[in-house]
């Protein structure tokens, strides 16, 4: 079964390779793990955890760009019309936190647009000049700021994700964006009480508006128990959310941090590499229809995100 992955830290993995004197990271780590796990779809995030410069933000896309431009069987998405089924890999550019962008917010955002920035969020866990992740003050959400950065890219139908941000952030957000939101790597509040978890009135705002929400792989997200940060209990999020707010809001965004240091560990305890996704499809098959399997794999990613972006 064909995937689309709606996250993946590649360009942090590409920069911190870049730093050991790697050469060619896309075509000799990325590519053959996304091959073998079928893989079709990748949305590379540049993530920035809140203390970069709009320099070092720069410097991680233009560095991802470089490295995908190098491997030739990686085809980088510029305009919808790169958005395509064939056997290929396709690389979705797209943005994890924005703590760089403090001034200037409207020239920057542009640059991100003309760097093929598809997908964006404003914070990672973090407090910043734009708005207030997980972890920042519960009272805080969008800045002034935030709401500019928020509206200058509906202009260019960018797509606003969720993920990492706070409630009250969510939901000024929820009010303020004209155009299409998502949240990219998050699961069920409901089944697993972790900030970075969706609850029920969130997932159901989303829906209502046509968004979609990629599940994650990531075990804490799964589940408290470490003994149930597994695929079985990973499909459990699934069935909740289709029963909630319908199998066509369902996506994967499965968060894979295998190029990092001890990072399969943060992963489900039996599938921690890209290589080993298709266990999902194995243990969907159990509980899914063929056509719910299909939407859930790849077709909702791909809809919502042609239909997304002009
Ligand atoms: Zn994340």
């Amino acid at each position: 079964m064909k995937l689309f992955d709606l996250h993946a830290d590649t360009g942090y993995a590409v920069m911190k390779q870049r730093r050991e004197g790697k050469v060619n990271i896309i075509t000799q780590n990325q590519l053959p793990k996304r091959k073998e796990g079928g893989f079709q779809w990748v949305c590379m995030a540049s993530y920035f955890e809140g203390t970069e410069s709009w320099e070092e933000m720069q410097e991680m896309i233009l560095a991802l760009h470089e490295e995908n431009d190098r491997c030739l069987q990686v085809h980088s998405v510029k305009t919808k019309k790169d958005l395509q089924q064939e056997d290929e890999l396709y690389a979705i550019y797209t943005v994890e936190g924005m703590c760089g962008i403090c001034d200037d917010v409207e020239a920057k955002i542009d640059w991100l647009y003309e760097h093929d920035i598809k997908i964006a969020s404003l914070a990672w866990n973090d407090e910043n000049a734009l708005a207030t992740g997980v972890r920042g003050n519960p009272m805080r959400g969008l800045s002034d700021l935030g709401r500019k950065v928020i509206s200058r890219m509906g202009e260019h139908h960018m797509i606003v994700d969720v993920s990492h941000a706070n409630k009250q952030t969510f939901w000024d957000i929820m009010d303020c964006a004209t155009g299409a939101v998502m949240a990219t790597h998050s699961n069920a509040r409901a089944l697993c009480d972790h900030p970075r978890n969706l609850d029920d009135e969130q997932c159901k705002a989303l829906a209502k508006r046509d968004g979609i929400i990629g599940m994650v792989g990531c075990g804490a997200f799964v589940d408290q128990d470490p003994n149930k940060r597994d695929v079985k209990h990973f499909i459990h999020h699934m069935k909740y959310l289709r029963d909630l707010i319908g199998i066509e809001h369902i996506a994967l965004g499965l968060d894979f941090m295998d190029d990092y240091d001890d990072g399969e560990s943060f992963m489900l305890n039996d599938m921690r590499t890209p290589a080993q996704a298709q266990r999902i499809i194995e243990e969907m098959k159990h509980h899914f229809s063929e056509a719910e399997i299909k939407a859930i794999a790849y077709e909702n990613a791909y809809r919502f995100l042609k239909q997304s972006w002009r």
